[in-house]
């Protein structure tokens, strides 16, 4: 699948809409979800153009790749969720099946409370 420059986030990133932002840095941008699913649900997208996470593995460069990840970590602690201070989830959906909506990579943040079961 090709990369739509059209999708919600490109927009984020070109700041033609605006964002809650929570972090950035070169290589990503963290920013709260619009329609939040839990009390903390903030979501994590790399700065390169990357419609899910195969994509992602397959060319991006392995510093993008260390760098998403470490940007995950991160923001789950400035929003104090991470495993010292109760926990939280992640998750990326993948295409159709995936349940994805939004075709630029992005990961999930949920926390702030039990999440609860984790497929539904
Ligand atoms: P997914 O189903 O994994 O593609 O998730 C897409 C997520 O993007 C959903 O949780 C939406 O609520 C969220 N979303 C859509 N538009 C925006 C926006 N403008 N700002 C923040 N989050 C958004």
């Amino acid at each position: 699948m090709s990369y739509d420059k059209n999708n919600i986030f490109a927009k984020i990133l070109r700041k033609e809409i605006p964002c809650k932002k929570i972090y950035e840095n070169d290589y990503v941008l963290s920013f709260y979800d619009i329609n939040p699913q839990k009390k903390i649900h903030a979501l994590v997208i790399p700065k390169g153009l990357y419609t899910d996470l195969d994509d992602f593995i397959r060319n991006a460069k392995e510093t993008e790749i260390i760098e998403f990840f470490k940007a995950i970590t991160h923001v789950a602690d400035l929003l104090k969720v991470s495993n010292i201070s109760g926990g939280y989830r992640t998750l990326s959906n993948i295409g159709k099946d995936g349940g994805q909506e939004v075709p630029h990579l992005h990961f999930h943040i949920f926390g702030g409370e039990i999440v609860g079961k984790m497929v539904t």
